[in-house]
């Protein structure tokens, strides 16, 4: 072979990887109203400043949030996720979603929530009482540097039994599977680059990729998973980054014809210490909110001699809820138990990141039998079903969340009588007398 021929072989097979681009993704999940640095999470003005860096570089680059970025730290809380989306604006997301936490406020807020954000919030399948989607869109086109990128969004089926039913009434959420048959290869056909972005949860996301192998790319929450590569199934990519803005994910994807899988994808997470220093103007906002709550929560109420995991804080914290209005029994949900505790200091704020949601303390009576469906609702055998008779009446002090799902499953077979007091306050008084006990 001739070097003229040797080498116009090689440019032939060498000439996709020549003509191709690069798009860049960034992506968060389960955010939580963490704007502020605090331990191992990085905070707005960190994660901002890496975004714009990587901005500045590259032509073809996109921030995406796959959802429940309000509801964890007490500016989310006392400003009802507000907050959270103005901030986001600050640091620069072109592409966000609902999740779950977003119907905290009752689905009516996620219009706020809409006006507030500068980027679009997607959902393919939460659909409001008028039949209508909630979202700005089910799902966007975008041409990046000349690369035409699709991004979908979807949320749990599961969501109406992860938010309080009281201002969430007449929704409907449809099967992310059907939405996908429809809309994948519709968009196929338009794009470089197909993107699910998912709050459904890293397990039923992989099986998502295995039944939709012309995504390219899922990006997921949910789960608060920390994926440190995606994950490989076929030819699509499944990333999240853990929670909380602990990490940033960033995949980047050589791209190639329109309608053909990219050339390659690779991904990595970025954890909140490699980050650069914070975005000045986006730490200002932050801190500007902050301020508005600092008096209220950064107060020291105990110092605690260990660690106490969400295992160990569940049975310690139904004890203060049982006590407080002297019920047989206290129940707290381990998936309502948000943060853990550590060694040290306890601040008022750490209770409030423990407790967002601002349930009230509510007095359920039940029969043991009925008490015993509930608790097998838990991800693990619940400590106390040894000791329940299905035969006994109950007094149960559980959260204001719990008592409503358990109203709308056993209706008139038990009563709820809501003391109107903050589940968080009780708690805040109680470590403040007694410590953790
Ligand atoms: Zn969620």
């Amino acid at each position: 072979m001739t070097n003229r021929l040797i080498f116009s072989v090689l440019l032939i097979i060498i000439s996709p990887w020549l003509l191709a681009k690069e798009l860049i993704v960034l992506h968060t999940n389960d955010f939580h109203g963490h704007i502020q640095q605090e331990g191992k999470y990085a905070g707005a003005a960190k994660i901002a400043a890496f975004v714009k860096e990587i901005k500045a570089q590259h032509p073809a680059a996109l921030f995406l949030d796959a959802g429940d970025a309000i509801s964890g730290t007490p500016v989310s809380s006392m400003f009802e996720g507000e907050p959270i989306f103005d901030v986001m604006n600050a640091m620069g997301y072109d592409v966000g979603l609902i999740g779950n936490h977003e119907f905290d406020h009752g689905y009516k807020k996620i219009e706020r929530f809409r006006a507030i954000a500068n980027h679009p919030l997607l959902t393919a399948n939460a659909v409001g009482p008028d039949g209508e989607l909630l979202g700005d869109a089910p799902y966007l086109l975008l041409n990046l540097d000349g690369i035409e990128v699709g991004v979908i969004g979807l949320i749990t089926e599961t969501a109406p039994t992860l938010f309080s039913p009281t201002g969430n009434e007449g929704l409907t959420f449809l099967d992310p599977a059907d939405r996908l048959s429809e809309l994948v290869p519709m968009l196929r056909a338009k794009t470089d680059v197909l993107i699910l972005l998912s709050h459904i949860g890293h397990e039923a996301e992989l099986l998502l990729a295995e039944q939709f192998q012309d995504l390219d790319l899922i990006i997921g929450g949910h789960s608060h998973t920390l994926v440190q590569h995606p994950v490989r199934v076929g030819k699509t990519l499944v990333a999240q980054a853990n929670h909380y803005g602990s990490h940033l994910g960033l995949i980047k994807i050589k791209v190639s014809d329109k309608g053909q899988s990219p050339l390659d994808i690779q991904g990595d997470l970025i954890a909140a210490n490699e980050l650069p220093d914070g975005d000045p103007a986006t730490q200002a906002l932050v801190s500007s909110y902050e301020a508005k709550v600092q008096g209220q929560v950064d107060i020291k109420i105990a110092s605690l001699h260990k660690n106490y995991s969400k295992i160990e804080l569940q049975p310690i914290l139904e004890n203060i809820l049982a006590e407080s209005i002297g019920a047989d029994l206290g129940y707290y949900n381990r998936t309502g138990i948000r943060d853990i505790l550590s060694k040290g200091d306890v601040t008022a704020r750490m209770i409030w990141n423990l407790e967002p949601f601002g349930n009230t303390l509510v007095k359920l009576t039940l029969s043991g039998a009925d008490l015993l469906i509930l608790l097998s609702q838990e991800p693990a055998l619940h400590h106390a079903v040894d000791a329940i008779d299905p035969e006994r009446r109950y007094q149960l002090a559980t959260n204001s969340f719990i008592a409503s799902h358990a109203t709308l499953a056993f209706g008139d077979a038990i009563t709820a009588v809501d003391t109107g007091i903050l589940v968080r306050d009780i708690l805040i008084q109680q470590i403040k007398a007694n410590g953790l006990k």
